[in-house]
């Protein structure tokens, strides 16, 4: 694959860079209530589950919208009406994300809250459930991509199977290219993305759920009701409103390319691979990863900006627009960073042009423009 220089290169997780074969997919208008669609639908669920080897007591439930929209279904839809706490581990912008859903929704639960720059102590974690025995449930998100932290996801299932807690986790970065194991008593619900580690278009999540936790009697909200979509959609594979059917002609396609392409273990491999070059390269600029090496992982890395680099985020960051790369815009720490995401589909030479659009900013600028940091 070569890239056309005037198209934007997306460092960002969502929306990222798609292959011409999810793109071309799209070009094709079908119905939402016809037997392509059906199909289409069912298709995708058991691509889903087959891509972990996930069981029958699971099903795989569509809602449209982005990875927020998933998020906010499972946490509306997988717990009981009444006697249950959800206890919520915070370490990052994605699980206060979570807070949020639960104030707004009035859920019962519990938060701790850890710290935003490290993986979530197991141990902490234990302590936190011992102390509140009412606790049912835990939510957390696998990897924190605020700061780009990633959390020991075996050893905290592994709590919770002691706890005998039922797990609802936020896989939406780690989703196709991260080990979820599915085959843990504890693990309940998962909620992914098709545009985050299985290079797709934006515009639908899933959640993974045990049927078992999809309680009929439980209404908290129309829209993103996964227990009344998945009726619906055992009931002749018809949404409730309308499907984004181009989307899932996409993500149909995307799917394909990352079974083909060796599913998680290959995809995480090339994530490295770019991720390494990129830390590199950067590194010879003197631009350093903010976090330590093991609360990393390859998806989303936040860098810090050298004192002596004389522009700040937001000149960075218009130049390089301007060579048609686009970094992250937003930045969750208060020291002078940014992120770098490596999904979707990029190459090694997109790398390359990144790590000279930034020498080109530090050295050109600082001969014209007066630096103003912060
Ligand atoms: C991207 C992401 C989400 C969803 O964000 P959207 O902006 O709604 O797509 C949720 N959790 C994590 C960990 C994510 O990386």
């Amino acid at each position: 694959m070569r890239r056309n220089t005037d198209t934007q290169v997306l460092f960002t997780p969502g929306p990222l860079n798609t292959s011409a074969a999810v793109k071309r997919a799209m070009m094709n208008d079908i119905g939402s209530r016809t037997k392509a669609s059906a199909e289409l639908t069912s298709r995708i669920c058991s691509k889903l589950l087959d891509a972990y080897d996930i069981d029958q007591a699971f099903a795989a439930i569509p809602i449209q919208g982005s990875g927020t929209f998933g998020v906010e279904a499972m946490l509306t839809s997988c717990l009981p009406a009444t006697d249950y706490c959800l206890g919520v581990v915070v370490n990052g912008e994605y699980s206060k994300r979570m807070l949020e859903i639960c104030g707004i929704h009035s859920l019962h639960f519990l938060p701790l809250e850890c710290d935003n720059g490290t993986a979530i102590d197991p141990a902490q974690v234990d302590a936190f459930l011992l102390q509140h025995p009412q606790i049912s449930h835990l939510a957390l998100v696998h990897f924190e991509t605020g700061l780009g932290v990633l959390n020991d996801l075996a050893q905290l299932v592994a709590v919770c199977e002691r706890r005998s807690v039922q797990l609802l986790l936020d896989a939406i970065s780690t989703f196709g290219a991260l080990p979820i194991p599915f085959d843990s008593p504890a693990v309940t619900a998962v909620a992914l993305s098709a545009n985050k580690c299985l290079h797709s278009v934006p515009g639908i999540a899933f959640v993974i759920t045990r049927k078992a936790a999809l309680h009929s009697s439980v209404r908290r909200t129309l829209s993103l009701d996964l227990s009344a979509q998945w009726r619906k959609l055992e009931n002749g594979h018809q949404w409730r409103f309308t499907p984004p059917t181009h989307v899932l002609l996409a993500f149909d396609q995307a799917l394909d390319e990352w079974a083909h392409q060796g599913k998680a273990e290959r995809r995480l491999e090339q994530y490295q691979r770019l991720n390494q070059q990129l830390v590199r390269q950067l590194g010879e600029q003197g631009i350093v990863p903010l976090l330590d090496a093991r609360h990393r992982a390859p998806m989303i890395t936040t860098f810090l900006l050298p004192d002596a680099f004389a522009l700040s985020f937001e000149q960075l960051y218009k130049h390089l627009e301007s060579a048609q790369l686009i970094i992250y815009p937003s930045t969750y720490s208060t020291a002078r960073s940014f992120r770098v995401g490596c999904i979707g589909e990029l190459l090694s030479a997109d790398i390359d042009r990144l790590a000279t659009a930034l020498f080109d900013a530090a050295t050109s600028s600082a001969l014209t423009e007066p630096a103003t940091h912060g």
